[in-house]
């Protein structure tokens, strides 16, 4: 093992760490345009999430759940990432960390994912891929909910 994997596995570990330990944009929200929670039963992590979506934007949003580290964080870093941005970006953000998790994604796109980017060592862990999206679903579920205009919080 060269020692630059090393580091860089060490950085986004600590990320991990950091984000599992202190959640960004954690809790739920009193007025959400839109709603989803989702569990992945083989891990026991649950997600729920919380949009507040004004003129095709994302305001605010936020999430709550428990579980495992993995679904944890990637539920902060998803948040952070996703707030200010156009609904219509989530939407190819969402796709762009999918395609990560396949090993898919374009070294250059990676940044798009900002901090989310530091769980693209999942992938090499079957189990756990599934606590990596799991937040990712839920936004996705949102934002179809959204779309058909479903959303009756
Ligand atoms: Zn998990």
């Amino acid at each position: 093992m060269s020692s630059d994997t090393t580091s860089l596995d060490e950085l986004y570990q600590e990320l991990i760490v950091d984000h599992f330990k202190n959640p960004r944009c954690h809790g739920a929200l009193s007025d959400p345009t839109c709603f989803a929670s989702l569990l992945n039963p083989l891990c026991g992590d649950e997600i729920e999430l919380f949009f507040r979506v004004k003129e095709d934007r994302v305001q605010e949003v936020t999430f709550q759940g428990k579980g495992c580290s993995i679904s944890q964080a990637s539920a902060s870093m998803m948040c952070q990432l996703f707030v200010g941005k156009p609904v219509a970006e989530v939407s190819t953000l969402v796709s762009r960390f999918a395609e990560m998790m396949k090993g898919e994604i374009p070294q250059g796109d990676l940044v798009q994912l900002g901090d989310a980017a530091s769980l693209q060592g999942v992938k090499r862990f079957t189990a756990r891929i599934r606590c990596a999206m799991l937040s990712w679903e839920a936004a996705k579920l949102s934002l179809k909910k959204l779309e058909r205009e479903e959303c009756t919080v």
